[in-house]
């Protein structure tokens, strides 16, 4: 087969199968690269897509592909979820007693599997590999591919000899997949599986869809109930430093009606599992947890993350809320910062022993303070922890969303200097805000202190907003706190240059309060239809006893309560449903979505309207075209779009152009809105002998070049020119 079947192939199962119309970026070419036979090596955040990475191979390729990953209590639902769209899979781990062992083992030496689940220990048993070597294999896809290193965060000894399969097998393409390695890490991945020539991805690690927000943490449980209400019926995970808070936490939420509990390593394992599943099934919608939780659990509709405590690094910051909305669809990462937490973590710290050590999680804490102080986008400062440049600013974090206001603070920081210099360095923040304010306390009084030149000087502005300013000049190096004089304030050598070098000090001005404030994406959905939407969604799992969002993922809910399709060859065109879903739901789906329109006459009004058929003229997209897609599918507006990928407005209008060439439906009348008659008319009426730049310009209503470009696309996709 000639490459361009290949590809062709690939598409049409993405389609017919998965019910996708497009690639996320590197899936595709993941995809050619396997198919070739070549191995590949793919970092890939999570949420980014990398099942499908080995499962179109698998069933495009003879024979079975092997799965293996650690990760046990995933397999069911992976299989679940490709048996629920017509793949046949299985898996083979433990869980499984003697006969269904046993009965999937025929299955796979008589060929009828496109994929197997198999565990790493399994996997190399001498007679497990004996059955390979009889039966047709695919590709083998390696999960967790970090977990073969000892230089990773989660070393399994199972996972070292995975090595040899590449011995034995030597013309089977393999594909190692990874969300968390850095550089070290790759390399040793790479040796270890013998995959010193595979193709290497990597992904960026943006999740332009999770929105980081910081707020001054004051009132943790009213601030989080407050949050809560911007999330009502949506899951999400509550991380606490202790389990004493977690379970506090806990239980305060469930007296506010929240269905929410606790999970931390103390309890027992057997409870943990049920709190878990009730997760997962979504009988429980807040889990509260250590960081015990996570590991191993798949749920892609996880709305929002919150940190109650402060992480002890960036990359278990970025770990822990990479777990929110792993569907792609809008989700909060929530941290509530407090400068008590940071004093807690570097007592904690202080314990290590080994100074090496210490001084290594000192710079981690460092790094998680920044961000957490940081002015600028936070975004930019998350990705360049990890070495990754953003080009523009991300438009979806609160600093983006809500630029704080700044202002001189020169002088406020001259006497910031002078009164700790007047302490000789040797009192906490507490204490210098006291004497700045001029407070009336005892023991300010018996040193002496309400005799400085500086006390009361800064008696006009309230303590909140001096911690809010003397934090940032810790931050911008002003100060230190030192920690092993219980945070004593010590001016650094930068500050000899306040107030002399005659540059401003600029500090953001302070703020009380959570600052968020959600977007409304473009096409609102229907939310009644929505909910009753998840309630079959239930109904289905439970029937085939399956978790819901195995069964469908909120993204294609969505998109339903959005389009409301009423016929088959409407709903077909629903992201995540391929033709075994169709078969198996569609007529239900529809059945409710008709009663739904039927009940509520407005509903109607915005339903599924017939869309014209556009007419291919142009090559198939690329990926980043897909992806503006696809985010043009979840309601985004041209400004959204841009904003959530980091690039131009004119970038956007440009992939729109060649998804309409490629016959993609583009609502382009809606985006001219009432400027769209008139141009059409115009431009049905222009001199055919005109030239396009002459015809542009004769134009009543002024366009960019890109949206001029965008109307003739559209006038060519749909016949008229
Ligand atoms: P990962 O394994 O990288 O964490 P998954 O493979 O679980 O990610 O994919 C995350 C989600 O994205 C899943 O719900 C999956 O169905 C969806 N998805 C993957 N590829 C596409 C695509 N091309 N178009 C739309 N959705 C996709
Ligand atoms: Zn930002």
């Amino acid at each position: 087969m000639t490459n361009k079947q290949l590809r062709e192939q690939a598409y049409k199962t993405l389609h017919d199968v998965f019910g996708y119309t497009a690639f996320r970026p590197m899936q595709e070419d993941i995809i050619m690269t396997l198919l070739e036979g070549r191995d590949a090596f793919v970092l890939m955040p999570t949420g980014g897509g990398k099942s499908i990475c080995y499962q179109i191979p698998s069933l495009l390729r003879d024979g079975t592909g092997i799965v293996v990953s650690p990760l046990i209590s995933l397999m069911k639902d992976q299989v679940d979820s490709l048996t629920a769209c017509g793949v046949r899979a299985a898996y083979y781990n433990s869980s499984l007693k003697a006969t269904q062992a046993k009965e999937v083992l025929e299955r796979f030496a008589s060929g009828e599997l496109d994929l197997l689940y198999v565990a790493p220990e399994r996997l190399l048993s001498k007679s497990f590999m004996q059955k390979m070597e009889q039966v047709k294999i695919a590709m083998f896809a390696i999960d967790e591919a970090h977990c073969v290193s000892q230089w990773g965060h989660d070393f399994r000894p199972e996972y070292v000899r995975l090595g040899e399969l590449r011995e034995h097998f030597p013309h089977v393409p393999m594909l190692a997949l990874t969300a968390t390695a850095d550089e070290h890490t790759r390399e040793d991945v790479t040796k270890r599986l013998k995959l010193e020539k595979a193709r290497r991805f990597v992904a960026s690690f943006d999740r332009p869809n999770i929105r980081y927000l910081v707020a001054e943490k004051r009132q943790p449980l009213t601030q989080i109930l407050q949050f809560l209400e911007g999330w009502p019926k949506a899951s999400g995970i509550i991380y606490c430093l202790s389990r004493k808070r977690v379970e506090d936490l806990a239980v305060n939420l469930q007296r506010h009606g929240i269905r929410a509990a606790a999970y931390h390593a103390g309890m027992p394992g057997r409870t943990r599992e049920k709190v878990q599943d009730d997760f997962l099934r979504d009988r429980v919608k807040v889990i509260v947890a250590t960081i015990a939780f996570g590991m191993g659990v798949d749920k892609p509709n996880v709305r929002f993350v919150i940190h109650h405590d402060l992480p002890k690094s960036i990359e278990s910051y970025y770990q822990e809320t990479g777990r929110a909305g792993r569907d792609g669809l809008e989700s909060e990462a929530l941290l509530l910062y407090g400068s008590g937490d940071v004093n807690l973590v570097r007592r904690l710290i202080e314990n290590v022993e080994n100074p090496e050590q210490r001084r290594v999680e000192v710079h981690k804490l460092n790094g998680m303070v920044g961000f957490a102080e940081a002015l600028t986008c936070r975004r930019r400062v998350l990705l360049g922890y990890f070495g990754e440049a953003l080009e523009e600013d991300c438009g979806n974090c609160d600093i983006c969303l809500d630029p704080p206001e700044t202002y001189d603070a020169t002088e406020l920081a001259e006497l910031a200097l002078q009164c700790v210099r007047e302490l000789n360095g040797e009192y906490g923040m507490g204490y210098v805000i006291d004497v700045l304010r001029g407070s009336n306390n005892a023991r300010i009084r018996e040193q002496g202190h309400d005799k400085l030149k500086s006390y009361g000087r800064g008696h006009d502005i309230n303590a909140d907003e001096w911690t809010s300013i003397l934090r940032q000049l810790v931050h911008h190096g002003y100060f230190v706190q030192d920690i092993s004089r219980r945070a004593a304030m010590r001016p650094t050598k930068k500050a000899e240059k306040i107030g002399v070098s005659g540059e401003p000090i600029i500090l953001a001005r302070y703020k009380p309060g959570i600052r968020r404030e959600l977007r409304r994406l473009g096409k609102a959905k229907d939310e009644a239809l929505f909910n009753k939407l998840v309630e079959l969604r239930q109904q289905l799992a439970d029937e085939e006893d399956m978790a819901p969002h195995v069964l469908f993922s909120d993204v294609t809910l969505t998109e339903m309560s959005q389009v409301k399709p009423q016929d088959m060859a409407s709903l077909s065109r629903i992201s995540g449903l391929g033709q075994h879903k169709l078969d198996a739901y569609g007529e239900r789906l529809l059945a409710l979505i008709r009663e739904h329109v039927a009940e509520s006459p407005d509903a109607e009004e915005q339903a599924d309207q017939d869309i014209p058929k556009l007419i291919a003229k142009g090559p198939p997209v690329n990926d980043n075209q897909a992806y503006t897609y696809s985010l043009y599918r979840k309601g985004m507006s041209v400004e959204e779009n841009a904003a959530h990928q980091g690039i131009s407005k004119a970038t956007v209008l440009n992939h729109y152009i060649a998804l309409i060439r490629a016959a993609h439906y583009i609502d382009v009348p809606a985006y001219f809105g009432d400027k769209f008659d008139t141009l059409m008319q115009e431009l049905d009426d222009a001199d055919p002998y005109a030239s396009l730049s002459e015809i542009k310009q004769d134009l009543s209503i002024e366009t960019t070049n890109e949206e001029f470009r965008l109307l003739l696309a559209w006038r060519e996709a749909i016949g008229v020119a």
